[in-house]
């Protein structure tokens, strides 16, 4: 069944398989909905079945196009993403350029547009050109967070989808159910904020997860001794951290809103410091040091 790995949203995935069914496939798509909802799974999955060549069961998992799909090869997909904080004009024209050649494998070409809200004025006016007359073969796919972001005139060129948040217990249920956490609990629950393809993610660190909520669990309990030999994990974690400290706050937040005492909203306003300081590429383990030494003082004190 095509998107059986995907929960919720079930409205749109009826949509989309009628449209798949009926052959009635339409050139632009915009994708709306908060990051992590499932956006992009939904993309991919609906750009695998449109490519898929079995004529029954799309997507089949078998054929030469799903095949590629799956090893991330496939010569008539291409996902399009911010280069640093913008899409900009040069990456529309390129993409451009290369719609215009026929696709290879099949009879259409998909193109996912990540984070399409971060097309800069004259990206999107550049792109407009596509919308408006779009070679028969290609689909596009729009991912957009801040829909105020987008100019009306590329708006009104695509069919806008709107994705609900998925509900903890539908998500709880979906991750029990499906072995990805033997075990799940509410801080854990709003790691995932919604997204199954992040509770993926969290069971490849499950360890790392449960050990920083059970150092922020206790950092008004234990001494700073015992808080830093447990933290020791996390100053393994360089390449992560910036996600990680997200991971911190979500923690935080949830401590708070459970304890009520107001000193884990100053923590978060030092973990938002240490994001900054490590952005600005500050000493890795000295702003680690630093943070856990700070927050457990402003708990303990
Ligand atoms: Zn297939």
């Amino acid at each position: 069944m095509a998107f059986n790995n995907l929960i919720g949203n079930d409205k749109i995935k009826s949509l989309l398989q009628k449209a798949i069914e009926n052959n009635n496939i339409l050139h632009t798509y915009m994708f709306l909905g908060i990051d992590g909802i499932g956006k992009f799974l939904f993309a991919k999955e609906f750009a695998k079945m449109i490519l898929c060549s079995d004529a029954n069961n799309k997507p089949c998992n078998k054929c030469v196009s799903c095949i590629q799909f799956d090893s991330n090869n496939n010569p008539d997909f291409t996902i399009i993403e911010p280069d640093g904080k913008v899409i900009k004009i040069e990456q529309i024209r390129l993409m451009q350029e290369k719609i215009l050649e026929k696709p290879i494998g099949g009879s259409k070409k998909i193109y996912i547009i990540r984070d399409a809200d971060k097309m800069t004025k004259e990206s999107q006016n550049c792109l407009l050109k596509t919308l408006e007359e779009p070679p028969e073969y290609v689909v596009m796919i729009l991912l957009v967070q801040n829909e105020g972001q987008i100019l009306n005139t590329v708006k009104s060129r695509c069919l806008r989808i709107s994705f609900e948040k998925i509900s903890d217990i539908e998500l709880k249920d979906y991750i029990l159910k499906n072995n990805i956490l033997d075990n799940i609990d509410e801080n854990m629950l709003k790691l995932c904020e919604g997204s199954i393809g992040k509770a993926i993610k969290l069971k490849e660190n499950e360890i790392l997860y449960r050990s920083l909520i059970d150092i922020l669990e206790n950092l008004d309990k234990l001494d700073l001794v015992e808080i830093l030999k447990k933290a020791e994990i996390i100053y393994k974690e360089k390449e992560n951290i910036l996600e990680l400290l997200d991971y911190f706050n979500v923690i935080i937040y949830n401590i708070y809103t459970k304890r009520l005492n107001d000193k884990y909203l100053n923590c978060i306003l030092l973990v938002e410091e240490a994001k900054k300081r490590i952005r600005f590429n500050t000493n890795f383990d000295m702003t680690l040091d630093n943070l856990l030494i700070t927050m457990w003082e402003e708990l303990n004190n």
